[in-house]
């Protein structure tokens, strides 16, 4: 048994500690927040395999760039002059090509189907009481420019094996008939489902609780002592950890946590506002508006709308503009949605760690070998949470990861 210490409580940071303490290791998990905000709080919630295609791909430098001159666009770079940021910027631009794309979507693909199956069988087991639904997801178009989209999408999917349905608004309506879509048509994903965030990660903290994981909220790592090629001690400002084993788990934080140990992680953070319409909405089916880029999920007592991609620095900052735009494009597609003036009030924020080319980053850092790093999730952390975890509990124990982890390597931008 070893004592493992996770530096983040979000969805990474929790799977990682489910897994760990399911094979009998000692966990902590320490968490600068009040473990109740944040991006693995207020996402969508959707369980993406339908989400094959990664962030950098041809087309988005130019829309990027186009989208930079609207102050309410759903893909947004704030300009700032910052070495990391260029780096970044470059990275991305290396990546959006075609290859790239079509190495990618096998290995998201992959990683996602998995994640799916672990969180239905944390659902099977009973052990922790959370919201799950198949009902898969609309990418829901109203033009012809959208539908020729993601219909080479839809190709690419099917060739990976989902079903994939292509409907008319009259079927859409056929399946939904308590709400009507203005649109010119949508693509049925089947293989998608979808979770209440919060309700999941309160039932997983009190059954990690009851498993003896300890959580330490209001924790904020301040510094990583390292000996030799091992970090020997975690400091907080009222605790020091001697781990035998760490986990970086830390988000859009997890490239300052590094540089404390002199290792360049190209992070970025994309943030995002999610509004929530309590009670029913009439709207049964998760989409995508896809022309607005706003996710809709009908959770558990409430319909979470949520979008925005604001590459900036680390803020929790509301710009009530973005607010604003993603209640429009609610309106737009639901043409009898109400949305409250409180429940725009009441909007939150969160942030997605970007890799530059959207694949996740996960593995050890060879220079200290009792680290391992979780992140860069970006638009998919909530969907690939159980399978990271299961994947950082197999690179502790030494055992062969339920993928081939070499395309998430940390060093693949050196
Ligand atoms: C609007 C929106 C919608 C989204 N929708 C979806 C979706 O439908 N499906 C999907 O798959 N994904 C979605 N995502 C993405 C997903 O939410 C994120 O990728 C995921 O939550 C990232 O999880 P994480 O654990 O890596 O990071 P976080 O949730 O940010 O957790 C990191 C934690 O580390 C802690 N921490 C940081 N630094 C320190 C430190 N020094 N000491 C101690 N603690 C520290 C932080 O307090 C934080 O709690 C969405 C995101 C947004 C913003």
């Amino acid at each position: 048994m070893k004592h493992c210490v996770i530096i983040g409580g979000g969805i990474i940071g929790l799977c990682t500690a489910y897994y760990l303490s399911e094979v009998g290791h000692q966990v902590t998990i320490l968490d600068q927040s009040d473990g109740r905000t944040g991006a693995s709080y207020i996402n969508s919630g959707i369980l993406t395999p339908s989400h094959i295609v990664p962030l950098a791909a041809p087309g988005m430098i130019s829309t990027g760039l186009k989208y930079m001159l609207s102050s309410s666009s759903p893909f947004y770079i704030k300009p700032r002059l910052d070495f990391d940021l260029i780096r970044w910027v470059w990275h991305f631009y290396k990546s959006a090509n075609r290859n790239h794309v079509k190495k990618s979507m096998p290995i998201i693909e992959r990683l996602n189907s998995l994640s799916s199956g672990f969180y239905q069988d944390l659902h099977k087991r009973g052990h922790l009481d959370f919201h799950l639904e198949q009902k898969g997801l609309l990418m829901a178009y109203k033009t012809n420019r959208a539908q020729d989209q993601e219909t080479r999408v839809v190709l690419e999917a099917q060739r990976l094996g989902l079903k994939v349905d292509s409907l008319s608004p009259k079927e859409v309506f056929a399946l939904q008939p308590n709400i009507e879509m203005a649109i010119k048509g949508a693509f049925q994903y089947h293989c998608d489902s979808h979770a209440t965030p919060q309700m999941f990660m309160s039932a997983m903290k009190n059954h990690l609780l009851g498993q003896g994981v300890s959580i330490v909220n209001h924790s904020k790592v301040l510094e990583l002592h390292t000996q030799g090629y091992s970090v020997n001690s975690i400091e907080t400002a009222s605790e020091t950890y001697h781990p035998d084993e760490i986990v970086i788990a830390s988000g859009v934080w997890t490239k300052s946590l590094l540089k404390k140990i002199g290792f360049f992680l190209p992070l970025e953070s994309g943030k995002g506002y999610a509004i929530n319409v309590n009670g029913t909405t009439g709207i049964d089916l998760p989409a995508i508006l896809m022309e607005a880029k706003v996710a809709v999920t009908p959770m558990h007592g409430f319909t979470r709308f949520g979008g925005t991609m604001e590459i900036s620095e680390i803020n929790s900052e509301i710009k009530h503009h973005r607010v604003s735009a993603i209640e429009r494009a609610a309106r737009s597609y639901y043409p009898s949605i109400n949305i409250t003036s409180k429940s725009l009030d009441q909007a939150v924020s969160g942030m997605r760690p970007l890799s530059p080319d959207g694949l996740p980053y996960i593995g050890r850092v060879k220079s200290f070998g009792n680290v391992v790093v979780a992140t860069g999730h970006g638009m998919m952390g909530w969907s690939l949470g159980p399978v990271t975890g299961r994947i950082c509990q197999q690179i502790i124990d030494r055992e062969s990861p339920v993928v081939d982890i070499a395309p998430l390597s940390l060093y693949r931008h050196s």
